[in-house]
This record gives C-alpha cells, sequence and structure tokens, in this order.
C-alpha cells in the first residue's frame, strides 16, 4: 500500500471492487531488476498485467517483452516499443500467429519441439529460436508443471533440427515455476542449460543465450529475498555453470515486476455462520476466483488482507466471493484469520495484487462486471 493509492482510494466514488496499480512501483521494480542483473536483458512477461499504462511505462525505459500472442505483440508496439525488443516466448503458437509476428518485426520465438521449428522455419524464416526446457518447479508457489519445454536431452537435437532448417539456435530457456522463494532454484536449471550448450557445441552449434525466465517472488504473507539476493545468486550459478564463458542473459519477470505495486479495494457482503456453535464465520466480499482472484485456485497464493479494524481480536473464516458458483472460495481448506469485529459493509484492502488480478476476471459471470483498475 502506497501514499498515492491510500489518498486515490479516499476519493474514489464508485461502488464496486477496483483495482489500483502505483506506477512508481513498478518503476522501482524495473529499476531493481536492471541493477541487480547488470548484465541481463529484462523481458517483462507481458501477460502478469498487460495495462496500456504499464507497458508504456517499461517501453520508456528500455525494457524488452516476452508476449504469448500476436495481441500481446500488438500492445507492445502499441505502448511505443520496437518489435526488435520482443521475444514471442509462447511455446504453442499457431503458424498463422507466427506468421503474423514476423509480419510485425518480431525475429525472437520459443520452441520446444521439432514440430514447433518447423512452423518457425516456413512463417519465420532465418529467425531465432531459443528452446525451453523443463524444470521442476520445487520451491515455487505457483508451479508451472509439464506443460511447457522438453527434456533437457531433447533440447539439442530441436536446436540442431532448427539449424538445419535455417534458423539460428540462438539458446535454451526454462522457468523455475511462479512465486518462487528459493533463490537457488536457478542453479539446477542453469546446470541443464550448461549440458544443452556443451552438447550443441559437440555438434558445432555455439548457442549464445540463456533465458532465465520468471519466478521472481512478490511479497504476501511471507517476506521474501530481495531482488538483489536473486541475482547474486543466479550470477554464482552462471559462474559455477558456465565458468569464464558467461552467455548472454535475460530475465522475464512478471509477478515481480508488478505484483506489490497494486491493491484491490473490496467490500464485505455478507457475514455469516453455518450453524450458532460453528467457530468458523463465511466472510463474503465481492471479489472472488472470477473477478480477479483466480490465483487463490488450490488455495495457492494468500493474499494480504488488511481490514478497518486490524488490532482486534482474530478468528478464522473461509473467505469466498460474490458469484453462485461454489467453486468461488478462496481460502477454506486453511482458513484466513480475520478480525472478529468485521462487519457487513467494510472496505478491505487485499495487497500484492497488481499481477494476474484483472485479466484473469470474467468477462460478466453472473452479472459480475470484469475488476475496475487505475493505474496511477
Ligand atoms: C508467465 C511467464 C513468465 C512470468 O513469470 P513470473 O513468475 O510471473 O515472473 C515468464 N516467462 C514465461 C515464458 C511465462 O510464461
Amino acid at each position: 500500500m502506497t501514499a498515492r493509492i491510500r489518498q486515490f482510494l479516499r476519493k474514489r466514488a464508485e461502488d464496486g471492487p477496483c483495482l489500483v496499480v502505483d506506477l512508481d512501483v513498478v518503476r522501482e521494480n524495473y529499476l531493481a531488476f536492471a541493477k541487480a542483473l547488470p548484465d541481463t536483458k529484462v523481458f517483462y512477461a507481458v501477460k502478469a498485467n498487460p495495462a496500456p499504462e504499464v507497458l508504456a511505462l517499461l517501453a520508456a525505459l528500455g525494457s524488452s517483452f516476452d508476449a504469448a500472442s500476436v495481441t500481446e505483440i500488438e500492445m507492445v508496439l502499441a505502448a511505443g516499443a520496437p518489435a526488435d525488443r520482443i521475444s514471442f516466448g509462447n511455446t504453442i503458437k499457431k503458424e498463422r500467429d507466427v506468421a503474423r509476428a514476423y509480419a510485425l518485426g518480431v525475429r525472437l520465438y520459443a520452441v520446444d519441439c521439432t514440430a514447433e521449428v518447423d512452423k518457425i522455419a516456413r512463417a519465420a524464416p532465418g529467425a531465432r529460436v531459443f528452446c525451453r526446457i523443463l524444470s521442476d518447479c520445487v520451491g515455487a508457489e505457483w508451479p508451472l508443471s509439464r506443460k511447457f519445454g522438453c527434456e533437457p536431452a531433447m533440447a539439442a537435437d530441436v536446436l540442431e533440427h532448427a539449424h538445419r532448417r535455417g534458423l539460428e539456435a540462438y539458446g535454451v530457456s526454462f522457468h523455475v515455476g511462479s512465486q518462487q522463494r528459493n533463490p537457488h532454484a536457478w542453479d539446477r536449471a542453469l546446470a541443464s542449460a550448461a549440458a544443452v550448450f556443451r552438447e550443441c557445441g559437440e555438434r558445432g552449434l555455439n548457442l549464445t543465450m540463456v533465458n532465465l525466465g520468471g519466478g521472481f517472488p512478490t511479497k504476501y504473507l511471507k517476506n521474501v529475498p530481495t531482488v538483489k539476493t536473486y541475482g547474486s545468486s543466479i550470477f554464482r550459478a552462471l559462474r559455477r555453470h558456465f565458468g569464464n564463458r558467461i552467455p548472454e542473459t535475460i530475465i522475464e519477470p512478471g509477478r515481480g515486476m508488478v505484483g506489490n505495486a497494486g491493491v484491490i479495494e473490496a467490500e464485505v457482503v455478507l457475514v455469516s455462520k453455518k450453524s450458532e456453535n460453528d467457530d468458523v464465520r463465511w466472510v463474503y466480499l465481492d471479489i472472488g476466483k472470477f473477478g480477479g482472484l483466480a490465483e487463490t485456485m488450490d488455495e495457492s497464493i494468500r493474499y494480504p488482507i488488511r481490514t478497518p479494524h486490524d488490532g482486534d481480536e482474530l478468528a478464522p473464516c473461509v473467505l469466498a466471493g460474490p458469484t453462485c458458483d461454489s467453486a468461488d472460495v478462496m481460502y477454506e481448506r486453511e482458513p484466513y484469520a480475520l478480525p472478529i469485529s468485521l462487519e457487513i459493509g467494510d472496505k478491505v484492502l487485499i495487497e500484492g495484487t497488481g499481477a494476474y488480478t484483472a485479466t484473469y476476471s470474467s468477462v460478466a459471470f453472473n452479472g459480475f462486471r470484469p475488476l475496475k483498475t487505475y493505474h496511477i
């Protein structure tokens, strides 16, 4: 929570939940990444928060961008960044979209198999490709599973295939899992990346780039290490696995760039019990899983919640959203402690909500409009 957001909310008269993002915090985060990893290029992961104001600010600061669709590419171009600062980082692309991205000037693409390489060879001749390898995501609160990337042992084949098809086999990428609270998580992935570099080298292919992905955390309920700690841990891992031949590197922070810049203001719609002697109360807010809090799925992300009664005695609550879908419950398995004095009509502040909220909100499920956002 910043003074600017507090002041903005004090003046807001409109009804309904809203997200307020302080662009000064985004600027500070960008500068912290640039300082912590001075030889690394920053490619902001657009999906975390694609608001035009965020993209324009980062474009002006010199950031590059990781886009996952043609629409995201167009949004970045509209924000003033040239196409040579855009990576089409989704490993799952239609060939038509590769062709559209190529026509827009994008020359850097992610792949994780030979079929995707073939699409790029046809639709984006001569482009640079990097091969994404799987990572176990241990230590991440929002792991990314096996959906993206191939086994490291297959990566050299994919890159060699790209080279044969006239593409530039540029390097390797991975993602250690989102909200990665362990700064040493990059070590093992970098060991695998270095092995791919060696294998490619033996085949006469000299790779030049390692894409270190995202994963940099934002502070929710628990403290997280600083960006500086991540930077030095990553640098030591690069030295350990690449010696004096440290490759070009890029990072793709999403959550770590915008998460702590945003606060959602919501309202308590109902506080109730399921029976007279129930110890756990149900607290229903005017925002839920379909209104922007999708990352509470499986109770993965636990947001800090401020109330007007902080400091009063706490009691466990089930926290739920306003829609008529029974899946619209944020915290139940592990109830959330909120003040006993919390009442219907109280405004609550959900902190750390600058990433992965507004664009996850549904169009009008049950008639609840998408999350209103302000970037100040
Ligand atoms: C989502 C995504 C990111 C951003 O991840 P964070 O954990 O939010 O930093 C980076 N790279 C790729 C390829 C992604 O899909």
